[in-house]
């Protein structure tokens, strides 16, 4: 598989403006990967390798089996299955699983295709983010007035900033921002969750919600980087 199999333009997500933009990045890639795998990776025996070693997560299982074809995911899983029996079952007689058939087990447990490859992708699209931001005075305004940045991909973010990747006249400003971007967000969340709480006073009966309303929601958004469906 090429390394850029699924590509997205960087300036096209910073322009939306909704929300976190590394979750809209993830989303983006995620409707992507999922489509091919179900799709046109059927037809590439080295992406079947790789998936029928690691497999998927239940979440992206999920969403192949909603928007896949039926026999797409059949297919996928008849190889994947066959992997692990031959992983583990391959003993005739049924003794005490071995060491390494328990550690097979366990890593399979917390492995996924899908979501290696968006992390992947998102560690090489940030590596252009940060180069963009040290040189074009367009792209850090846009950084600058993203809505906000989740917890996750704040953190993400900072992991995979060093200081070869970004030029160091903007390190400190790219810094500054960045934590901006997650920290007034959360005080804002804290303000309206407060609010919110504060409406059930009887004192405030028919007052309007404001921005409180969906507190709660934005609030989980924030810390899990995912929405609530
Ligand atoms: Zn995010
Ligand atoms: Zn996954």
């Amino acid at each position: 598989m090429k390394e850029n199999i699924c590509t997205i333009p960087i300036n096209d997500i910073f322009k939306m403006s909704d929300g976190c933009p590394i979750c809209n990045m993830h989303n983006m890639l995620e409707e992507q990967y999922v489509e091919f795998i179900t799709g046109s990776a059927m037809m590439a025996p080295d992406v079947r390798v790789v998936t029928n070693k690691k497999g998927f997560c239940h979440h992206h299982y999920e969403k192949m089996i909603k928007h896949g074809p039926r026999l797409s995911n059949a297919l996928l899983l008849q190889t994947h299955l066959d992997e692990i029996r031959n992983a583990v079952f391959k003993e005739k007689s049924n003794t005490i699983l071995s060491k390494s058939s328990l550690e097979y087990i366990d890593k399979l447990s917390t492995s996924c295709y899908v979501c290696d490859r968006i992390e992947h992708d998102i560690i090489h699209l940030l590596k252009t983010v940060f180069a963009q931001y040290g040189i074009d005075e367009e792209f850090r305004k846009l950084y600058k007035n993203q809505k906000y940045l989740c917890l996750e991909h704040f953190a993400f973010i900072m992991k995979n900033l060093n200081k070869k990747s970004i030029d160091k006249k903007y390190l400190s400003e790219f810094c500054d921002v960045t934590t901006s971007l997650c920290k007034n967000y959360i005080n804002a969340l804290y303000d309206d969750v407060t609010k919110f709480t504060t409406m059930f006073d009887y004192r405030n009966a028919g007052k309007d919600f404001e921005n409180s309303k969906d507190s709660i929601e934005r609030s989980v958004k924030f810390l899990t980087a995912k929405d609530i469906t």
